[in-house]
């Protein structure tokens, strides 16, 4: 018998980008795809690893300033054995791995040991720190250089490594890595060596990301200014006379929604759609889902309906998720679409039929009239007197569709398929950034999302909680659930759409900035 030879793995060196976590390059991605193992960084921003297989090892090998959760000895170790055993190492670093990363030791330790590996670089944080704070590190008017040089061994000048003379007129603009500890010597360094005190400087904590804050000065004040705003790292310290441009190019940090927190309590798979509409405006999201869909307490009733499927008329979903719930227990019968025969199917409003396309059915009916009344109207239209309609609906839903169907005289089943839940808890994060007045609006898009809220805290906990947090209802009836529950309702729009929703919210922040 032949022994197969065991498989080497590999490690994959990428770059996360500087936190906004559109900014990893399409390989980077392509290669976090594949991996098995992610040991990732402090820097690199979580929402990345969503990007790697459900069953990655996911290994946390953070630095948080001079805190060595793993020493570097240890995570050179760690990639090695992984990749030795087989498994594809996705090393998921900051920034750029090779620019002040460490990822040129870690490559070292790899090529001693005969790993094959393969470097993804990334968007550097001085480059993407830079950008988005409005401040072009070369431009033809200011500066033809720009020098990238670490704050953090910048002791005494004279125990120095860099040179400070040479840095400080040799290069136009220069930015500073991990420097902020060090902000009044690295200043005092480049006047003492001959940069006029009224230099610009910026400094830009957690770069790209919704939370990215800039603060600008010159070499002369910025320390004690960072000092007064108790100005904390990670943030790069760009100086030159580019930083000027900023008043002019600045784009990322002055939108409506910039700096602020937005509480999103949508059920979570509804929450995506608003989540990143009010993030195009700068919102820093934070979701709190308040529904969830789960399956009925028993099948018993939807299983004799699939059964009978091709015998129906009609099938009518109202949701994207009676859609998605509805083929999971197909798929769990080993059924598939052809199970509809010949039974013609209406969808509720434009998402469920997109759900339903992406099963292979093109909805035979969309009412125009999205609402339940709609649905009836449509059949109405249609005529439906003796014709077996299947309508497998929600626990709560209302009773407009199936009465309005009986007094057409169709036969209708209408099983339950799933039942919407209320969450035991609210996520930690969202907790803590209600705590700490974080979050500067709270959104509701129907009654039962304040209900829910109001169970899952508890109603004076909730009112405590939501104080001083700008109130945004959808429409009169989410609103008056709000004030029932004591909520002072600040934003509502005319439409009761998430679009009219966020113009609305958009008006209120213009007017009270
Ligand atoms: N390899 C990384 C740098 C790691 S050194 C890169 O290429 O970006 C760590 C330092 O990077 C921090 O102390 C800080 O100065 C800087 N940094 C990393 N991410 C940052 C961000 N989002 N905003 C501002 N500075 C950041």
């Amino acid at each position: 018998m032949s022994e197969k030879p065991q498989k080497i793995g590999r490690v994959y060196l990428i770059g996360a980008g500087p936190g906004d976590p559109g900014l990893i390059t399409v390989r980077g991605r392509e290669c976090l795809r594949r991996a098995d193992v992610v040991v990732y960084d402090y820097l690199a921003n979580e929402a990345l690893l969503d990007s790697a297989p459900s069953g990655a090892e996911l290994i946390y090998a953070g630095k948080i300033g001079g805190l060595h959760n793993h020493e570097q000895s240890q995570i050179n170790e760690l990639l090695v054995r992984k990749a030795l055993a087989g498994h594809v190492v996705a090393r998921l670093k900051g920034g750029d791995p090779f620019v002040f990363g460490r990822g040129g030791e870690e490559c070292e330790a790899l090529a001693a040991a005969g790993v094959p590996f393969e470097i993804v670089p990334g968007v550097t944080a001085g480059i993407g720190a830079a950008a988005y704070a409005g401040i072009p590190l070369t431009h033809r008017d200011f500066t033809t250089s720009v020098a990238f040089v670490t704050g953090h061994e910048g002791a005494h000048k004279d125990a120095s490594e860099i040179d400070w003379q040479g840095l400080s007129l040799g290069s136009g603009t220069i930015v500073f890595y991990m420097g902020m500890k060090n902000l009044p010597l690295i200043a005092q360094n480049l006047i003492g060596c001959g940069r006029p005190p009224e230099t610009p400087v910026a400094l830009i904590r957690w770069g790209t990301r919704a939370e990215q804050v800039v603060l600008t000065g010159n070499l002369g004040d910025i320390a004690e200014k960072a000092r007064k705003a108790n100005f904390k790292p990670p943030a790069i310290t760009v100086v030159g006379e580019v930083v000027s441009l900023r008043d002019k190019l600045r784009w990322f940090d002055n939108r409506p929604f910039s700096g602020k927190g937005i509480l999103v309590t949508r059920a979570a798979d509804q929450a995506g759609e608003f989540s990143s509409m009010l993030e195009r405006y700068g919102a820093k999201i934070f979701e709190c889902p308040t529904i969830s869909i789960s399956p009925p307490e028993d099948w018993l009733e939807v299983d004799t309906a699939i059964q009978a499927l091709s015998g129906f008329d009609w099938t009518i979903f109202t949701s994207a998720n009676a859609v998605r719930m509805f083929f999971m227990r197909l798929g769990d019968k080993k059924l598939d679409t052809r199970a509809f025969g010949s039974c013609l199917v209406c969808a509720v409003g434009p998402k469920t039929a997109a759900a339903l396309s992406a099963f292979g059915i093109r909805a035979d009916l969309v009412p125009p009239d999205y609402k339940a009344e709609g649905v009836v109207a449509a059949f109405k239209a249609i005529g439906i007197s003796g014709k077996k309609i299947l309508f497998p609906k929600a626990d709560r839903a209302r009773e407009v569709i199936t009465k309005g169907l009986t007094a057409l005289d169709a036969q209708l089943i209408a099983p339950v398929l799933y039942r919407n839940i209320t969450p035991e808890s609210v996520p930690e994060k969202v907790l803590a950034a209600l705590e700490e007045g974080q979050i500067a609006c709270a959104t509701f898009t129907s009654s039962s999302t304040v209900e829910n809220l109001a169970a899952i805290l508890g109603e004076n906990r909730m009112l405590r909680l939501l104080s001083n947090v700008a109130i945004a209802s959808i429409g009169p009836i989410t609103s008056r659930t709000c004030r029932e529950l004591g909520l002072h309702v600040d934003i509502e729009p005319a439409e009761y759409t998430l679009e009219a929703l966020t113009e609305e919210m958009l008006g209120f922040f213009r007017r009270s900035n």
